[in-house]
């Protein structure tokens, strides 16, 4: 056997090494572990999360007009769109919009489709529920956004 193996099992040259690489990384400056949820962690800009409806900022109306292409053009036919026509305007007027959460892969098709940006994936990830009934968003919940909670220690 060479000399220079049994000399690192002898003086257990690998074992400090190990050891001084691992110390070397408990200086808390050291430390990169996310403090989540104290601390919530950046996403990629175009990062696809949490669906929200729009509002028109100077009217607080929807800017959605219920002409129904985000749930067409959704491969997992998620989201309905229900409507009445104004017999004074003539246009659609939204009466319901459900977006089901659970079967959602984020693709973004439904975006896209959208002619007046109405609808979004922002990029809140903070999506999980307690029940599979709680991941059915309505207009309200879409438009109001998620109730946030801040954490303290
Ligand atoms: S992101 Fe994709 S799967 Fe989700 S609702 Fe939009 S089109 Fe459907
Ligand atoms: S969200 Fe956009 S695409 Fe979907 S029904 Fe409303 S206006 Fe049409």
């Amino acid at each position: 056997m060479a000399l220079a193996p049994i000399f690192r099992k002898i003086f257990l040259v690998d074992l400090i090494k190990g050891l001084s690489l691992t110390f070397r990384y408990q200086d808390p400056k050291e430390i990169y572990t996310e403090q989540y949820p104290l601390e919530r962690p950046q996403v990629a800009e175009r990062y696809r999360g949490l669906p929200r409806l729009k509002m028109n900022p100077e009217t607080g109306k929807t800017l959605c007009i219920a002409c129904d292409l985000c749930a067409k053009a959704c491969p997992e036919n998620l989201i309905t769109v229900e409507s009445e026509r104004d017999p004074v305007t003539k246009r659609k007027v939204l009466t319901k919009y459900t977006f089901d959460l659970s079967r959602c892969m984020f693709c973004g098709l439904c975006e896209e489709s959208c002619s007046t940006d109405a609808i979004e994936l922002t990029p809140d990830y903070e999506v999980a529920q307690y029940s599979r009934d709680g991941m059915v968003l309505d207009q309200k919940r879409l438009e109001e956004g998620p109730d946030r909670k801040e954490y303290k220690r």
